[in-house]
């Protein structure tokens, strides 16, 4: 069984400052792998669609996800889906299984208008300079949080994943002589030139 506490050390090393957003997704991880039943992934057993945006409060979730699931922009297991919500879908490639995870509509809300943390940002203020004092219990809390509280987690279901064959090839560039994953080459006036390249040549 997966426990958001195992990873919490980890989670806050790799993610940089204690807020209350990480260890929620580690806690909604959690509830994820324990539902499919899968392990960490090592590869990309495991594949993540984050439904979060950019620069959205408590976006920090999704460090959280990663620290647990083991689905990373390294290993491009991860992706984010840009629909503002905080919720995701896990799947188990393997098994073609999937789970999705969201927090509850009234939690959300709850904590971007009731959450001293929260209120504390929108001063300004960056994370890791939120007085220990409010960030400690707050975390505390969100750590001993029940799943049934905040989460909505889907039945398991059929999810149909097809896998993209990774690239192992490179070529250079003809105008900048970098080296470029073939997929990502553009072919122009004869020459195979990299995406910069290829944009400076259309502003001409
Ligand atoms: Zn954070
Ligand atoms: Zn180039």
């Amino acid at each position: 069984m997966f426990e958001a506490k195992d990873f919490f050390d980890l989670g806050l090393k790799f993610h940089g400052h204690k807020c209350p957003a990480m260890p929620l997704g580690l806690k909604a991880a959690c509830a994820a792998m324990n539902a499919l039943g899968v392990e960490r992934s090592k590869d990309k057993e495991l594949m993540l669609l984050a439904e979060t945006a950019d620069n959205h409060a408590m976006g920090c979730f999704v460090d959280g996800l990663m620290t647990v699931t083991g689905c990373t922009y390294g290993k491009s297991n991860i992706k984010k889906l840009y629909y503002g919500k905080m919720a995701f879908t896990l799947i188990d490639t393997k098994s073609k299984k999937a789970v999705r995870v969201s927090l509850k509509p009234k939690f959300v809300d709850k904590m971007l208008t009731e959450s001293p943390f929260i209120a504390e940002r929108k001063k300004g203020i960056p994370p890791q300079d939120v007085d220990p004092k409010i960030t400690d219990p707050l975390i505390e809390k969100v750590l001993n949080l029940k799943e049934e509280d905040f989460l909505d987690i889907s039945p398991v279901f059929d999810y149909d994943f097809k896998k993209i064959p990774g690239v192992m090839e490179a070529d250079f560039c003809d105008v900048c002589g970098e080296a470029v994953y073939i997929d990502k080459l553009k072919f122009i006036d004869g020459k195979q030139v990299c995406i910069p390249c290829s944009d400076k040549i259309a502003q001409k």
